[in-house]
């Protein structure tokens, strides 16, 4: 969320510190519920309407660079959703850290726009979908290219 007009730099840093200092546990990765079809033609899974297999609650993160997949009960997964939930915020408040950040070193050394990177740190795996690139943001004048 973007700081209120008005606001200087260091009450919105301070409003980041606070909500940091509120976060509790987080887990790292991200979950992926699927519910299945089992193929076979007789199951209930295959009427009309269906009544799928699952859920089936996959945990993905990175572990050394590889994917580590656990699979979770619904009951784990509801008493650890917040934990993920916080990760999310935790996610979130960083990024909105180093815009903040940007934007004071751009107005501290007198440069006129600096340019966003990705919002936050990619998450470990895609959980849907054949495109895993985030939208980038729109290129401001002002940054050189490295
Ligand atoms: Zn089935």
């Amino acid at each position: 969320m973007p700081a209120p007009k008005g606001r200087s730099a260091a009450q919105a840093r301070a409003a980041i510190q606070a909500a940091l200092g509120q976060i509790g546990f987080c887990l790292p990765g991200s979950i992926t519920i699927r519910h299945a079809r089992c193929g076979k033609p007789r199951c209930a899974c295959a009427a009309d309407p269906p009544s799928l297999h699952g859920p089936y609650i996959q945990w993905t993160r990175t572990v050394n660079g590889k994917t580590v997949t656990r699979t979770l009960t619904p009951a784990q997964y509801q008493a650890y959703a917040p934990w993920f939930a916080n990760a999310r915020q935790l996610r979130a408040l960083t990024a909105e850290l180093q815009a903040l950040s940007l934007e004071e070193i751009a107005r501290a050394e007198g440069w006129a726009k600096i340019t966003p990177g990705t919002p936050a740190p990619p998450r470990t795996r895609p959980v849907r979908g054949p495109n895993p690139n985030y939208p980038k943001p729109p290129k401001t004048p002002g940054d050189q290219p490295a």
